[in-house]
């Protein structure tokens, strides 16, 4: 009994360290002062040199198998019901988008690859460079509320809007029980033939006074010419994006970042908007965050942004 007992004391001191790791939800480890809540970062601006994340973990043992989500999953489609029917009159009719809700419940402490591209490719990120598969994000300072919930309700109310102007949106998750990865839900994207991801997070500092909304999209990737084509494309598309968001809801206008360590962007074969709301560091903002009046400000000027500027 005594070995059983230390048994029990041991695995439960193992659950305790594990979640204290980081991948649970932890603060993240950030280069500079402000701490973005997508997985978990590095603050990198257009024109400054692209980082790798601050995680020092490297495993070289190759990265894990590749496990595509079945098409029709009801459980990350988001509708639980039959598709519904797309007007063709409508501006988006015939966009197929992921509204993706940064972070889920719980931490996924596993490793995966940060990027499909190879160690060949001259890149500053290749596929040696592993990260956590999920992070549950950052909290309000105000609201005490975890960042993946205001992250699903913004997200939830971008896809009825964007369905209410004829896309067809596919949802990385619709509940706070995830349990996909951050490259699962990048290739789920790809599957169902996604020309355009938003990825919805919130953000975090150490200042309480910083604010802002601030996106990011792809860097460097494998350095060919057709990458930084897209990478340019999605910079410019990003400003728009970016330009609405802040006269939509009177934020204040910080920068779109470009990056190459995020695994949410880095598989994802088409244009991606990490989109950081806004700051739940910062009291005020944090109580914007949670407020539906602002989340709807956020979500009018995606679709406005859709509407026109991508379509
Ligand atoms: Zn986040």
């Amino acid at each position: 009994m005594k070995i059983r007992r230390g048994l029990v004391l041991l695995i439960l001191l193992g659950l305790c360290a594990a979640v204290m790791s980081g991948c649970g939800g932890g603060p993240a480890a950030p280069s500079l002062t402000v701490k973005p809540g997508s997985e978990d970062v590095v603050i990198t601006p257009i024109s400054v040199d692209i980082k790798e994340s601050g995680d020092p973990a490297v495993d070289r043992t190759g990265g894990p198998s590749v496990t595509p989500v079945p098409g029709g999953d009801t459980q990350t489609d988001g509708h639980a019901g039959p598709t519904p029917v797309v007007d063709p009159t409508q501006p988006l009719a015939g966009l197929v988008i992921c509204v993706d809700a940064g972070h889920q419940d719980t931490g996924i402490c596993e490793k995966e690859a940060c990027a499909p591209w190879g160690p060949d490719a001259n890149s500053k990120v290749n596929n040696t460079v592993m990260k956590a598969k999920a992070t549950s994000g950052t909290s309000g300072v105000s609201t005490k509320k975890p960042e993946y919930q205001v992250n699903l309700e913004i997200a939830l109310k971008l896809r009825d809007a964007l369905e209410a102007k004829g896309a067809t949106v596919v949802m990385s998750r619709t509940d706070n029980s995830s349990r996909l990865s951050n490259r699962d839900r990048a290739l789920m994207a790809n599957e169902k033939n996604c020309v355009l991801t938003f990825n919805i997070h919130c953000n975090g500092s150490d200042n309480q006074s910083v604010s802002g909304i601030e996106l990011y999209v792809r860097g460097e990737g494998d350095n060919t010419s057709e990458y930084a084509a897209r990478s340019k494309n999605e910079a410019e598309l990003g400003q728009k994006l970016l330009d609405k968001l802040a006269a939509g809801t009177g934020a204040k206008k910080r920068s779109v970042n470009k990056s190459d360590s995020y695994t949410g962007i880095n598989w994802r074969d088409h244009t991606t908007f990490i989109i950081e709301c806004g700051f739940m560091s910062n009291p005020e903002e944090d109580v914007n965050l949670s407020t539906p009046e602002y989340q709807d400000k956020l979500v009018n000027a995606i679709v406005k942004f859709t509407v026109e500027d991508f379509k």
